[in-house]
């Protein structure tokens, strides 16, 4: 069993009103002790000198990994230009060769700016499935399933929680109906009463553009929740809703349910020019939000700290209220919230017991100075970026150390990715 110790770590988390410097130990894939700092001899262990936070690492709670290899195509387009004319038809000529190819790129991405647990709904997910194993990165994995009328797509999925759902306490798999505009009403049910049969949860888009519902043809004939009512998706094991940008604010005590998290991706949304979801609203009335940066072909970072930072502004410029979107709400979404929608109960937070997926980072740099156990979170989102990440660990291993990645060549990934978006794109 690895264990690391880590030696007087500013320690803080969500649940935790100041940070606190403190020695971690963890045990295999668990936190398992954190003890005052200095306890631990110096020689044995990461050295914090007081001056590197240990925080939890960031958990991406919607994406596509693979689409790192589409980043950059049909810019500056309305979203379903994009998808129909830019999208859509190179990924017809995806296969699981280049799915893993660009998952593992995306890996290395989000390892370097400090996420240590993705979601993704995509194709040829066994393959996104080997490239996290590879990588030891956490994940969500879901089969995107569009039309499916033959139900292939459907047992896909199905067979691909059988075969990784749990495997190596590092994967959960979830059910991925793509949108309500892609996937017929009938077979929306079916998946729903899958999800409850098998205990997965389910990974879907949701309200992303304002012509969302009159494209699924829905519009008139009954509203976004009497839809997850009829469908039975409101009652599945764990409802992560991706986007909820068109959400009506008076639905607010509908989705307050624990069963069910919004991932809120504002960048995307910016983007594409979808709209500002109204979070704020939905956070009052108590519904679980967690963070994402949807695919690398309409955000273009899968940097989580970006997203931090985006969400913590974009709410208070848009309602003209700086009270709104802490520091430490926005942590949270990015953190245990996230998680906690991929069915990882006990990650997020550094509290023994836990899951070791943790980030340490580094507070002695310019815009750090003036940093205190009290205001450490503000300065992480306001002052802070995924530069600041020294080190990312998942699952108790450092997958991620001073800019070198442990597990994984770098270099063979890169040059793969290209290969591969050569062969995809053809430049
Ligand atoms: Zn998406």
């Amino acid at each position: 069993m690895i264990t690391n110790r880590y030696r007087d770590v500013v320690v803080w988390d969500t649940e935790r009103s100041s940070a606190e410097r403190c020695d971690v130990i963890t045990e295999g894939d668990r936190i398992t002790s954190i003890i005052p700092a200095g306890s631990l001899s110096s020689g044995c262990a990461y050295e914090g000198r007081g001056n590197t936070a240990l925080i939890p690492g960031f958990v991406n709670a919607h994406g596509h990994a693979a689409m790192t290899l589409l980043r950059g195509l049909g810019e500056e387009l309305p979203l379903m230009e994009w998808l129909q004319k830019r999208i859509w038809p190179v990924e017809n000529n995806l296969d699981g060769d280049l799915v893993k190819a660009g998952t593992a790129l995306g890996i290395l991405e989000m390892l370097s700016t400090g996420t240590t647990c993705f979601a993704d709904m995509y194709f040829f997910m066994d393959k996104v499935a080997e490239a996290a194993l590879e990588n030891g990165m956490r994940c969500g994995l879901s089969r995107g399933i569009v039309g499916d009328s033959d139900r292939s797509k459907l047992k896909e999925n199905l067979k691909l929680a059988e075969d990784y759902n749990g495997r190596d306490g590092l994967i959960s798999v979830q059910l991925g109906p793509h949108a309500p505009y892609t996937v017929p009403f009938e077979l929306m049910k079916e998946i729903a009463e899958k999800a409850k049969e098998t205990g997965l949860g389910v990974q879907l888009h949701w309200l992303e553009t304002s012509s969302e519902w009159n494209i699924s043809g829905l519009e008139g004939k009954m509203t976004p929740e009497e839809y997850l009512s009829d469908t039975g998706m409101i009652d599945v094991p764990n409802l992560l809703l991706a986007h909820c940008v068109w959400v009506g604010k008076g639905s607010a005590p509908f989705y307050a349910r624990d069963n069910v998290t919004f991932a809120h991706n504002p960048k995307s949304n910016l983007k594409l020019g979808s709209g500002i979801a109204p979070i704020p609203d939905f956070l009052n009335a108590g519904v679980r939000i967690a963070l994402g940066t949807d695919g690398a072909a309409s955000n273009n970072r899968l940097d989580i700290w970006d997203e931090l930072r985006c969400a913590a502004l974009i709410h208070k410029g848009a309602a003209k209220d700086p009270t709104l979107m802490t520091s430490v709400e926005v942590l949270r979404m990015a953190t245990v919230n996230g998680a906690k929608a991929l069915g990882f109960n006990d990650t997020g937070l550094i509290k023994e017991g836990y899951r070791a997926d943790m980030i340490l980072v580094d507070l002695d740099r310019p815009h750090y100075v003036g940093w205190d156990n009290e205001n450490l979170p503000g300065f992480l989102v306001y002052a802070g970026s995924s530069s600041d990440v020294k080190a990312t660990v998942v699952a108790g291993k450092m997958l991620y150390n001073n800019g070198s990645f442990t597990e994984t060549d770098k270099d063979r990934v890169i040059a793969e990715a290209k290969t591969a978006r050569r062969k995809l794109v053809g430049r």
